[in-house]
This record gives structure tokens, sequence and C-alpha cells, in this order.
């Protein structure tokens, strides 16, 4: 179909010269719908070639560019085992690149290629080696671009669609679009805070003329959604204070009586959490609470606590997993603490018809008292009697959006507690939660082993497998993590790829099963179902086995390329082992020798959450902790931007004045445009300052 009217910023992304049906599915699949997701689609890092060296000046230790042909390439004994060695030439000398078990790169490096190579220069077996570069396919006509300096943006791509692709099509939907995108911040806040205007960021951040330039554009791209973001939670925040909420709870009977009837004890910040929670549903406005406590703290059963108080007084509750599988297993555990003292209903995709007519009937009487499910509970068909209580868990799933709209389908405003595992460092979960209160427990229950964590080298690996395979044989269970799905230029460690090879090889004879988000949700339930049944030993995934999985005989992580992962990642995967009595293990593999190692080694010595994720921010700063899209902001799409705690500090104060002024009589109209953008970015959560 032809359009008729001129471009526009909402058109489908195959309007895009050079995006064909083939191509606008594989974007598709990057969840890049329209001309806009595309311009928002950024680049998560840049390489910088701009140093580049002739390759007869290169010297030991230099930090250098090289640009070159593929001469040759050759498996090389090393003490590290095999590795996998490729010539360039650039007709002036020749360097070699240096891949310790890899030797699937090979395919990569077809003679006659001309590569792009960065990194640390050493002189190795009788000339110059760069070993595990930053590289990328040198463009033919590289010498046209050399003058504006050779910075390329590199972009999360997906099988079919390279980075390159990307990057040619993202520069011709500038050149349409580009001009399209409306101010998103008035010029009064720009200026203050040293941003740059919409156009100019987009065409930095995607074209960069420099690395500074690409730095200052994602800086104002973060500054603006960190903007967004606070003006959102503020505005939610006061609307939640001057909430009632479903009135004060008076009764606490039949929630202490549960908390009585528990085969334990509860743990002192446990016992916090559960008096927050009094003191909230009793003080007469709504309760907007984060629960973090790090993974088998044991947050279900303060959750319950909050239901009971609901139901004690006369309400619902609602108890809200991000996965089928996770709203099945809160199902269970409460049927098995609950003694039957609360009616309890279930609702989740996967729920019949008939079932779920029934079900809704009995939520809308009333009779239910707390319904345990998915999102399938946020359908417009759900009608509950007296929502009192909502309980969501894992919610950085569910993202900001979402958080608060269950309440919104009800008529009263319920009381909100908001579960997490991703230990967020104090100082951040401020910023980020700035509309809830927060409760931690940083206290495990007593009689958990933490799993041994081993950092191990490429060398190791065949040790870790050889200790999956002890655990298997001992009846327990195992997972293998990798940092992707399937192969990529990285040469980063691939699930579908580990999988086959450790099927062949390390593994061969087991039963393993294969996790990662290309798969159809079903799929991705049915494996993980099977494996709590223990039909199946091992199953490699990426991170999507992260939250809250509870398989208790498994006793063994393998986590490959474990420097990929921040260490926060890495403290909620080890989190999936070391669930039950036995002692477990987590293996990280990491083949690189060099800081990316030593960052692995807090691992072994640190197993409180809170701890690693100081650690980790520390080592990384906050741009690469939210990086991760592990933490409830989706919205913030730059990746792993180098955001400082400044930008959000800053973006924090701008928005309190920006609620400020709309307070005033005649508030400044770029203000008032800001906020309804706001509001058409985050819905209907946001409805402060609707009655002006
Ligand atoms: P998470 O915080 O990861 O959601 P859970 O709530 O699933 O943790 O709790 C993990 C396990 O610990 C559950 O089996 C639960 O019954 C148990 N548990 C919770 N609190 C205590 C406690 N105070 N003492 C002993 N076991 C507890
Ligand atoms: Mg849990």
């Amino acid at each position: 179909m032809k359009r008729q009217v001129g471009p526009s910023i909402t058109d489908p992304v195959r309007y895009v010269k050079g995006v064909g049906p083939r191509k606008a599915l594989l974007f598709e699949q990057l969840g890049i719908r329209t001309a806009h997701d595309l311009l928002n689609h950024f680049p998560f890092r840049i390489d910088d070639f701009s140093r580049l060296v002739p390759m007869d000046e290169v010297r030991p230790g230099d930090e250098v560019t090289v640009r070159g042909r593929v001469i040759g390439s050759a498996f090389v004994g090393s003490q590290r085992g095999a590795a996998l060695r490729i010539s360039l030439c650039d007709g002036r000398g020749v360097i070699h690149l240096i891949w310790y078990n890899m030797p699937y790169m090979l395919r990569c490096f077809p003679p006659g290629k001309m590569v792009l190579a960065s990194g640390n220069v050493e002189w190795r077996r009788g000339g110059p080696e760069m070993a595990h570069p930053v590289w990328q396919t040198a463009p033919e006509s590289f010498h046209a671009d050399i003058e504006r300096g050779p910075v390329i943006p590199v972009y999360h791509s997906t099988a079919g669609l390279t980075s390159q692709a990307i990057h040619k099509i993202v520069r011709e939907a500038l050149r349409v679009y580009g001009p399209l995108v409306p101010p998103a911040m008035p010029d009064v806040i720009l200026t203050k805070h040293g941003c740059l205007g919409e156009g100019q960021a987009y065409n930095d951040i995607h074209d960069p003329p420099s690395a500074s330039a690409w730095q200052a554009a994602r800086r104002t791209v973060a500054f603006r959604e960190m903007l967004y973001l606070q003006i959102a939670l503020l505005a939610m925040r006061k609307e939640a204070q001057e909430n009632p909420g479903p009135g004060a709870f008076r009764d606490f009977r039949l929630p202490d009586e549960f908390v009585r009837g528990l085969p334990f004890r509860l743990t002192p910040a446990q016992d916090k959490a559960v008096a927050d929670i009094r003191g909230d549903t009793a003080s007469g406005k709504a309760m907007n609470r984060l629960l973090q406590g790090d993974v088998g703290s044991g947050k279900t059963v303060v959750a319950m606590f909050a239901l009971f108080a609901g139901v004690a007084n006369g309400f619902q509750g609602a108890f809200l997993a991000p996965t089928e599988i996770l709203a099945e297993q809160h199902k269970s555990t409460f049927e098995k603490l609950s003694k039957n003292m609360v009616n309890v209903g279930f609702l989740s995709g996967a729920t019949g018809l008939a079932e779920k007519r029934k079900m809704l009937d009995a939520l809308a009487k009333g009779e239910v008292d707390v319904l345990i499910g998915t999102h399938a509970m946020l359908e417009p068909g759900v009608q509950w009697k007296r929502l009192g209580v909502v309980v969501t868990d894992e919610q950085h799933r569910f993202g900001v959006r979402q958080r608060l709209t269950l309440p919104g389908s009800a008529t009263l405003t319920p009381h909100v507690l908001v579960m997490s595992a991703t230990p967020i460092p104090r100082s951040l979960a401020l910023t980020l939660y700035g509309d809830l209160d927060v409760s931690v427990i940083d206290v495990m229950p007593p009689g958990r082993t933490p799993p041994k964590t081993v950092v191990l080298d490429g060398r190791g690996r065949q040790a870790a497998y050889r200790k999956v395979r002890e655990e298997v044989a001992a009846g327990h269970q195992a997972y293998v993590v990798c940092p992707l799905i399937r192969e990529g230029e990285t040469g980063r460690k691939a699930a579908e790829l580990v999988k086959k090879e450790l099927e062949e090889g390390y593994l061969h004879n087991l039963k393993i099963g294969l996790i990662h988000g290309d798969l159809p949700r079903r799929a991705v339930e049915e494996t993980m179902s099977s494996f709590s049944r223990k039909e199946i030993q091992v199953v490699v995934s990426t991170t999507v086995i992260e939250v809250g999985i509870d398989v208790e005989n498994a006793t063994v992580m393998v986590v490959e390329d474990a420097d990929s992962f921040g260490l926060a990642t890495l403290h909620q995967l080890r989190g999936r082992v070391g669930r039950g009595k036995d002692q477990s293990f987590c293996f990280l593999v990491s083949s690189d020798t060099g800081s990316g190692h030593d960052r692995l080694q807090v691992m072994e010595t640190v197993s409180d959450g809170f701890a690693v994720a100081e650690a980790d921010l520390e080592q990384r700063g906050p741009g690469q902790f939210f990086g991760t899209q592990q933490h409830g902001l989706p919205e913030i799409k730059v990746g792993d931007l180098q955001l400082s705690l400044e930008v959000l500090r800053e973006a924090r104060e701008e928005a309190k004045n920006v609620l400020s002024s709309l307070e005033s009589p005649n508030p400044d109209p770029g203000l008032v445009k800001l906020f309804s953008s706001v509001k058409a970015r985050f819905g209907d959560l946001v409805s402060y300052g609707r009655s002006r």
C-alpha cells in the first residue's frame, strides 16, 4: 500500500528505503515496528577506529587500531590450548589476531576480507599479535570515511540483519524521518543541562563524527529518558500519597495466625518487612512498597501476609507473576503454607475457556479471596468484587508501565506491594523507584548453603563439565548459561552451539534442553517443567533463567564467557542453584585473562547480593548496571550507557522543578507540553495534573 500523505514518524519500518518484507520481519524480532522505533534503536557501543596505525609502526604495549586484509589463518599451539591465528596485512606489515578456544571464529575470516581490529599489541612468536581484539569488517570504501573519523556504531543485531546493515538503514531513516522527530524537551531545560537538540542527538548517536560527540548525544538521550521517567514516577508518587487507598486495615488476626502457623520462624528482616506492611495498610493511605530481597530470602511469606491482611479486612488480593511457571510455583507454595485459610484462584494464559469463565465469575462474586496468576489477570474482562491488595513478583519484568495498570482496573485503588530479587543499591533504588517505599530483606533464612563459586579460565572448562557429570551421576541437575542465543561476530559463546558441542563432547549421553528468548514461550515453559520433573538433566540457556525459577535439585551451574555479564546478573544467575540443602557449585568460565577475569574474582568471596551490587556499581558505573535491562527500565534503550549517577540525580531534581512549576497558576507552556508527552508515554499511569 502506498501512503497518501508525506512521511510520518509512525510509518511502518518497511517504508524505510532498504527495508523489504523480509528485513521488516527481522526488525520486528528486535522490537522495531515503526520509523520512530528504528531511530530509537541506539548503538550499544562504538568502535573507535580513529587511531589507525600502519602495521610497521606498532610497538609492544600499544593500544592501536589496524586495518588490513586477511592473508592467512592457522591453528597454533599455546599454553592455553589451541589458538586460532588470523594474519592481516596492510601492505606495510603483518599482524596476527589471536583467539583462544574459539575455533569457530575461523569462518569469520575468509582470505581477502578487509578487517579493522583494535586491541593491545604484544610481541609473541616473533611478531606483533593482538589477542581477542575488537574487530569489524572494514568497509571497502573506507578512505572516503576516514576524514570524518572512522567511529563505527555497533547495534544489537539478529541473524540475517547485521549491525552494518542496520546502520545503513538507520542512516536512511535519519535522512527522511530525523527532521520529523518532535522536540522532547523545552529549550530552557536543554540549555540548563547542556543537552543537544533532538535532531542533533539522533544524528550524533547513529552517525557519530567523533567518540566525544557520541558520548554527548547519549548523555542527552539518557537525560531525556531519565527526566521522563522521573517526572512519571514523582507524579505517581504524589498521586499515591494523596490517595486514601482501600481505607485503613484494622483486623490483622488472620495474617498473624498465618505467621504463627508457619513451620519456621520469620527472620528479623522478614519481621521488619511485615511490620512495614502492617504500618502502611493500617495508615489510611494506599501502600506503595517495594520489597527487595535476594533470591531465596523468603519474600513470598511476606507477600502472603499482605494478601491475608487484605482478606481479613474484606478485600480480595492479586498475586501477579511474570511467567506461567512462577505463577504455578506461587500457587503451590501458597496452598502448602496457607492450609486453606483463604480461597485461592488461578488464572493464566493457559487457563481453558470454560475454566476461565468460571474463575472470572467467582472473582466478580467475591468467592475468590486471592487470585494468583500471570498477565492474564490484567486483561480488560477481569472484574473484581473488592480488590484491595496487589502483589507483583519480580516486578522489573513488568516495567514501569505495567507496574500500576492493575489498580486502574478496579474502582478502588488497592495497596500495592512489588517484589524484586534484583539487589539494587539503596542509592539507586531511590532514583529508580522514587514512587515507592522500600523494605529490604537482607538476611537469609537459616540452613542455606551458598553456592561455592569458582572462576575458571578456558583451560578449566573441562573441570567444570566434569563436575556437572559428577553431580548428574549423583542424581542432581545442572544449568549452563551463555551470553548469546546464536553465534555472532563477537565470538561469544552461543547457547545453540554450546548445546550441540556439549551433546557431542563433555556431556554426551545426558539429556539436555535449550532455553532462550527466541523460542516460543510455550516451548520454554515445557522445557522448564520437564526440567523440574527431572526428565532433563541439563538446561543450556541464555539469561532468561535468571528470574525466579526454583528447582531445588539443580546443584551446579556453568556460566560461559562469564566476563560478558555484570556481577549483579551473575549473582542472580547463581541464585538458581543452592536452593536446597546440598552443597552447590557455580563455575564462571572466562577466557579473558585480564581485567575481565579479575573483575569476576569478587564473586568467589562475596555472597551477599547487595554487596555484589555495590561492587558492580563501583566497577562499571550505573550505566552498565542499568544496561542489562533487568531493572524495570525498558524505556531506557541507550544500552550500556556510561550514564552517571549525576545524570540521574540531575534528572530527578529537574523533574521536581517541573512538577512544582506546573502547580503555579500560569505554568510555562513548554513544561505543560513536556508533561503531556510524559503522559502520552506512560499512558494512564500519570493522571496528575489532569484536573487542571
Ligand atoms: P524468594 O525471596 O526468592 O521469593 P521464597 O519466598 O521462595 O524466596 O523462599 C524460599 C524458601 O525459603 C521457601 O521454601 C520458603 O518456604 C522458605 N522460607 C521462607 N522464610 C523462611 C524462614 N524464615 N525460615 C526458613 N525457611 C524460610
Ligand atoms: Mg520468589
